[in-house]
């Protein structure tokens, strides 16, 4: 590596964010960038430790101490060839990665661990700058055709590596914007939406043809899909959890992604079906301390929520990384998100059990009692209630934002492919009963993180050339191959 004892110099340096009270009167994107000598500093970091675990950690086996060395050295344009190699979308998971590469780093076993992430966000933010990021058509068309549903990442990493190897790419949205829950999930203080719209451009570019508003099974009929030589599925799984108990129909009771969808919309003046969902003035609950949890948070703040409260049913994990979960795994921690930050009561170990309503059916209150879970080895974790600590949290709404269940059905229904025993399409090496037609992303493993669905998708597309050619070039994992200028 370029400095042998930068780890030993060198601290870690996060990035700066603009204070909270200026943050929330908008929906901007807010984190600050490092200047190109910090950033590099951080690159230096980086050790020579002989087996980067990071390279695992990567669901996408990203070549990190290469490029870290190259931004110390200050070779940016290297750097982003190197990072595109294995990555398509380094934008989306430099912003909202929640980078196991950086908890698998092997400086993290004795110090903070490599800002991998936010090098990553340094490099494609250079490389868009200076026009690094170009087109790169296919030199030879095959003449083969393929249909991807769905346009998250995912489908979009699918097309860019099917329309590479030279197939005729065409993908269908029902939403009116392509993006997945990139565009109307995710709000824009996450990820600003010309980041989506920058990429696009270079997809359609290189020739691939994107048609919006077309629902393939609901507005557009499944026959039309005869014409392609194979077809990938990659429509998410959305199908949201609900919390059956009384009260649940009460006027104020929302679905997480109803209200995240709703507010991205009205941030580009675009109309909304519904009545507005507002946290205005309103004390808000949100059930569920995961992403789409913390973002409803951040949503009710921006909104000038008076109070934001936030259940979670789960026990709070420790400080710091759980003995349970011992590097270079995962880590059982406790995180706390900018939009936890920003204003909200936590609390864990909590169940509701009731949505009071007043005589009209409008919210006034929430039930809950607290839980514990008895743990008998072999078995499944058991949740029971503690008695006598029932409370009523006085609220005007709840957002529900309780995971999801699975993908939905239409397509497994109409085109006839079996649900696997987690409810997610069922598939071989990516491929389906139906020879012809493949599925990735969050449809085939279940909801997950933005950096399995540009990995799926890369695997998927692998699969789908060596069915339409019988061999495949593309590249899956950082096989480190490309030629480096
Ligand atoms: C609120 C929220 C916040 C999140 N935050 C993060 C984060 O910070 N970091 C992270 O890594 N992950 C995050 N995730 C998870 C991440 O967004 C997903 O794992 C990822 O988007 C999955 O990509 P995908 O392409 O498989 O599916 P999706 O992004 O869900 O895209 C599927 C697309 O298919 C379309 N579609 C479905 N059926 C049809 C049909 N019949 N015809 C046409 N189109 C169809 C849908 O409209 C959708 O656009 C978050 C998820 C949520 C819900």
């Amino acid at each position: 590596m370029g400095k042998i004892k930068g780890f030993i110099e060198i601290n870690r340096q996060n990035e700066e964010n603009i204070p909270v009270k200026e943050r929330i009167k908008n929906y901007n994107e807010f984190a600050i960038l490092l200047n190109e000598a910090e950033i590099k500093k951080q690159g230096a970091r980086c050790m020579d430790c002989g087996i980067p675990f990071c390279h695992s950690g990567c669901p996408l086996g990203n070549l990190i101490p290469d490029f870290n060395d190259m931004v110390y050295k200050g070779e940016w344009e290297k750097a982003s060839k190197l990072l595109h190699s294995t990555n398509n979308f380094p934008e989306f998971t430099g912003r909202l990665c929640p980078a196991p590469c950086e908890k698998s780093c092997v400086l993290g076993i004795v110090n903070d661990p490599v800002s991998i992430e936010n090098i990553e966000k340094n490099i494609v933010e250079r490389a868009f700058k200076n026009g690094w990021i170009q087109p790169q058509p296919p030199k030879k068309r095959t003449g083969k055709t393929v249909a991807v549903i769905g346009s998250g990442p995912s489908g979009l990493a699918t097309s860019q590596q099917l329309n590479r190897a030279g197939h005729n790419v065409t993908v269908f949205e029902r939403d009116d914007e392509i993006g997945g829950l990139l565009r109307y999930g995710i709000p824009n203080f996450k990820l600003e939406k010309n980041i989506i719209d920058r990429r696009l451009k270079i997809l359609e570019q290189e020739g691939i043809i994107f048609k919006t508003n077309a629902n393939v099974g609901v507005n557009y009929d499944i026959k039309n899909l005869d014409y392609f030589d194979a077809i990938v599925l990659c429509g998410g799984a959305t199908k949201p959890r609900s919390l059956p108990i009384k009260g649940i129909e009460s006027k104020g009771v929302y679905q997480a992604m109803d209200f995240l969808t709703q507010q991205t919309k009205i941030v580009f003046n675009k109309p909304i079906d519904e009545k507005k969902i507002s946290a205005k003035n309103k004390n808000v609950i949100v059930i569920g301390g995961g992403d789409t949890g913390s973002d409803c948070i951040g949503t009710s703040n921006r909104q000038g929520a008076k109070s934001v409260t936030n259940f979670e049913i789960m026990p709070k994990p420790p400080g710091s990384r759980s003995e349970k979960t011992p590097w270079p795994y995962w880590p059982l921690q406790l995180k706390t998100t900018t939009s936890h930050e920003e204003g909200c009561e936590r609390n864990w170990l909590i169940n509701t059990k009731e949505f009071i309503t007043d005589s009209d059916g409008n919210l006034t209150a929430i039930k809950t009692i607290q839980v514990e879970w008895e743990i008998i080895p072999g078995q499944r974790p058991k949740l029971i209630e503690k008695p006598n600590t029932e409370k009523i949290w006085p609220c005007d709404l709840v957002l529900l934002s309780l995971g999801f269940t699975g993908p939905e059905t239409i397509l497994s229904k109409q085109l006839g492919i079996n649900l696997n025993k987690k409810n997610n399409y069922e598939s071989k090496n990516y491929q389906t009963s139906i020879p012809h037609i493949f599925t990735a992303g969050d449809m085939r493993r279940g909801q997950s993180l933005i950096v399995w669905a540009i990995s799926e998708g890369r695997e998927v597309a692998v699969q789908v050339d060596k069915y339409l050619t019988n061999v495949s070039y593309l590249q899956t994992k950082g096989a480190g191959d490309i030629p480096l200028v």
